[in-house]
């Protein structure tokens, strides 16, 4: 089979094949865009380089030298030839991988070619700077060398040596560096740098970047081999990366950086701070034209927003790249709506366009002007992703911890610092333009981002950083602002989030596409307000635990827990019937007609037992019982392994008392609701139940409790009775559970801890082993396992239908991923619910998944 391909031999629907990268060339090439030639390494020969021990085959080299002869034809120049052929060697993946693999720029140098490029272009400082800067990039792709140890020896001899003495001392210190000597065959030198660029895919920083993007580990790179073009010949010559569209707001006009005199790892790498693109309109209108009318050809050809790489070599623009730019959530949502509007794309495909998992971010607003006007400004940077952000201030990303709002403050980040951008809630950097790495990858993780903000100095010993005359201490909190790129001292108030036009009118599409019911986990009035604003279609789970965290009622569950006489029990209980009815009461009141679920108490008795002496001594007062007797029972309490323990319905067998009172407070609630004339629809949930028996033991009882208060009240009204699906046992006999129920609601944070016997508190310390190691791809607690526990869901879902009335949905956290979401709807499920940040992903995901 062909493994490498000329640009004329491929188009972009072959990125599986050709990387995308590859495919975007191809393509420029077949619609005529002006594109130095290059052949392409098919991604299949990266697979084969793995299989065969990651050694490249005969036979693949010498398919490469056919094309490369192919491409010394096409040029009219040749390895080592007169007029001599310089390539860029590059990877490009599938999948868009910015920063996160490497690239080597004039490869084919070496003191022959040097002396023959002088004739050629005359210019003796250009060639020999292309000639260090090509000595540097392979030493430290091919062979690991650090890179500023060449940038110090520049600095060091710069004027003191002749260009080729300074070339002579640079291949000594890769001598010394290596212990081999720098190769001059081109031949060679190529060979050995599309190996490191195979090699490359298996990089630390690669696999955290595929696993934190879900990108398949095995699709493997392909690798780009391009004729050089100069942007640093002369004045007229430079090297730009634009986007059609402003990626951090989403406005429609050209957004970019350019350098005169340079290459364009000069800009990525944001060693130097760029020009904004429209002063190229003054500096070289007529390349800026044509870059305008390339740039509009691309966004209509590809219907995206694209993000290009240009060189101008001489005054003759040409295309390096094009992709899909990535752009802030904000820009995703205006680009996605204004490209409809413009015709360019279908309702379907714009929303196709937008990845659900960064709209968190749209939800976190902007800083409130008043808080701005008292709040200290300490500097400004550019604004690099949209946003705004409050956080500790941390200057290593190995210190960014999960537990923590930090803020990571770096003077430029590099690929190594992935990690600790994901984990951070925003990034500064003090170098680079709005499009260098740091912006770029920040931008795609749908983090706040400040670029280039060059008044701050870190000073890493005393790990603290001086700006504009403050000193700020890591530790400290600042607030960075990605829509302004301003930063202050300490916290600055933020506005609630709000629903823009663009996004309301997104949503809108989302819900006349979509087929799954989307509902909110909320168990307090602020949340349902929160989830109902951001388009929840009622309450898919209350956790009626969850409610007695609020203020002092923690008391009154601790206290119905630990009575134990009938006069202690009745009291506790007819404490908890008013509040739980008043906390019933509002919520149904802000859902108004939607339907609410509510699950009744599932208290891993571990977190409600007071633990602190004081707690236990006011617990004794209340009860007015001894504390000796309160550690006691806590004692007689205490479960060894309490997530399997007396939780969930457990506590009904043991106790019916408490389902019932809670039932009773549902109902009532209702009735008042449907006299004030709401249409309320209670729906009673049973958690983790493991037969129809214990289920039927439980309903009876609520059953009784119901008909007395209707009977009590002199009204009824309609409810539904369901229980959740949390355990191995309760999916195998779903057909037994379903004939009893109105509804299933699968609890997948339980079911993946039932079904993995994983610990839903614990795993965390042992599962990054298993994503090292191949072992799990991605966290079950996060996506659903669709192969272990996704087939307990599908059979309990085929099991239940046999009551053709029954209703089912999720409630687990994976109600909110939209990978979980997919699957729910091919199993066919009938809603998701999430928790109110969570509601927009889920709409979006969810009409994704039906289109
Ligand atoms: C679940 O287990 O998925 C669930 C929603 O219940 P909880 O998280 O409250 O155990
Ligand atoms: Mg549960």
């Amino acid at each position: 089979m062909k493994k490498v391909y000329l640009f004329a031999e491929g188009n972009k629907n072959m990125i599986n094949l050709l990387g995308g990268k590859g495919g975007n060339l191809s393509e420029m090439k077949s619609i005529g865009l002006p594109i130095p030639e290059g052949i392409i390494i098919s991604t299949e020969a990266c697979k084969e380089y793995y299989k065969n021990e990651r050694v490249l085959s005969t036979e693949l080299k010498k398919e490469i030298l056919e094309q490369i002869d192919k491409l010394e034809k096409l040029t009219g120049k040749s390895f080592e030839g007169e007029h001599p052929l310089l390539v860029s060697v590059r990877s490009g993946a599938p999948v868009s991988m910015p920063g996160m693999m490497d690239t080597i720029l004039n490869l084919g140098m070496n003191d022959e070619t040097a002396k023959k490029m002088i004739e050629i272009f005359k210019d003796e400082d250009f060639v020999y700077d292309l000639y260090f800067r090509f000595i540097q990039m392979f030493s430290e792709i091919v062979m690991g060398v650090e890179k500023e140890l060449f940038f110090k020896l520049r600095e060091k001899l710069k004027g003191r040596l002749s260009n080729l003495e300074l070339i002579n001392k640079a291949k000594i210190m890769y001598w010394e560096e290596t212990g081999e000597f720098f190769p001059e065959s081109a031949k060679e030198q190529l060979f050995m740098a599309i190996n490191s660029i195979f090699k490359s895919w298996e990089n630390e920083r690669a696999k955290v970047y595929r696993r934190i993007n879900r990108i398949d580990d095995s699709m493997g790179t392909a690798v780009v081999i391009q004729e050089m073009v100069f942007g640093n010949l002369n004045e007229k010559s430079g090297t730009g990366v634009a986007f059609t569209r402003n990626p951090s707001t989403g406005e429609k006009n050209i957004f970019g950086e350019y350098l005169l005199k340079a290459q364009g790892e000069d800009i990525v790498a944001g060693i130097r701070t760029p020009e904004a693109i429209e002063r190229l309109r003054e500096e070289l209108p007529d390349i800026y034209e044509e870059f305008v009318k390339i740039a509009c050809i691309l966004e209509k050809h590809n219907k995206d927003m694209q993000d290009i790489e240009f060189t101008i070599e001489d005054g003759k623009l040409f295309l390096l790249q094009t992709r899909n730019g990535k752009r802030s959530p904000y820009a995703a949502i205006k680009i996605a709506v204004d490209m409809v509007k413009e015709g360019l794309l279908t309702k379907e495909e714009a929303i196709m366009k937008v990845d659900p998992a960064v709209l968190p971010q749209l939800l976190h607003g902007n800083f409130e002007p008043a808080a701005l006007k008292n709040a200290t400004l300490l500097g400004k940077g550019l604004a690099g992703s949209a946003g705004v952000a409050i956080g500790r201030v941390v200057f290593a990303s190995e210190r960014v911890h999960t537990k923590e709002m930090t803020i990571l403050v770096r003077e430029e980040t590099s690929p190594e610092d992935i990690k600790g951008i994901s984990l951070a809630q925003g990034i500064v950097t003090v170098k680079g333009g709005a499009t260098s790495h740091g912006a770029v990858v920040a931008r795609g993780m749908g983090k706040c981002c400040v670029t280039g903000c060059g008044d701050i100095k870190i000073d890493d010993i005393r790990r603290e950083m001086t700006i504009n005359g403050y000193t700020v201490k890591e530790g400290e909190f600042i607030s960075i602002s990605g829509y302004t790129g301003e930063i202050y001292l300490g916290k600055v108030g933020l506005t609630k989030p709000q629903f823009d036009d663009n996004l309301k009118e997104f949503v809108s599409w989302c819900k006349e596409i979509k087929r799954l019911g989307i509902r909110m986990n909320a168990d307090t009035v602020t949340d349902a307000q929160l989830g109902k604003g951001f388009g929840a279609e009622g309450i898919g789970l209350c956790r009626t635990e969850h409610m007695f965290f609020q203020k002092d009622k923690i008391w009154t569950i601790r206290g119905m827990i630990l009575s134990h006489d009938t006069d202690e029990v009745a009291r506790a209980l007819e404490k908890m019937h008013q509040l739980q009815r008043e906390d019933f009461y509002n919520i149904f009141k802000v859902v108004e007609n939607d339907v609410v679920i509510v699950r009744l108490l599932d208290p891993p008795l571990h977190e409600f037992l007071p633990k602190e002496q004081k707690d236990k001594e006011k617990m004794a007062e209340i009860l007015g019982v001894s504390l000796e007797e309160i550690e006691r029972r806590v004692r007689n309490l205490k479960d060894e392994n309490p997530m399997l323990g007396h939780r969930g319905c457990r506590l009904a067998v043991t106790r019916p008392e408490l389902y019932n009172v809670q039932a009773r407070a549902i109902i009532e609630a209702g009735i008042q609701c449907k006299r004030e004339g709401l249409d309320v629809k209670p729906e009673i949930m049973i958690p983790l139940i493991i037969g129809a028996k214990e289920l039927l033991f439980i309903k009876k009882n609520l059953i009784t409790e119901i008909e007395k208060v209707f009977e009590e009240q002199g009204m009824r009204i309609d409810y539904k009775l369901g229980t959740m699906m949390e355990t191995p046992r309760a999916c195998l006999l779903a057909d037994e559970i379903g004939a009893e129920v109105d509804f299933f609601s699968f609890g997948t944070n339980d079911l993946t801890q039932t079904t993995m016997g994983l610990s839903r508190d614990d795993s965390v310390k042992f599962m990054p082993e298993y994503y090292e190691n191949g072992i799990l791809k991605v966290e079950p607690f996060a996506t659903i396992d669709e192969r272990g526990v996704g087939k307990l869901v599908k059979l309990a879902v085929e099991l239940g239908r046999k009551n053709p009335h029954i209703e089912m949905g999720v409630c687990g956290e994976h109600g909110g991923d939209p990978k979980s979401i997919e699957f729910f709807e091919q199993v066919g499920l009938d809603y998701v619910s999430c928790s109110p940040f969570r509601v927009l992903v889920a709409i979006v995901a969810a009409a994704q998944s039906h289109i």
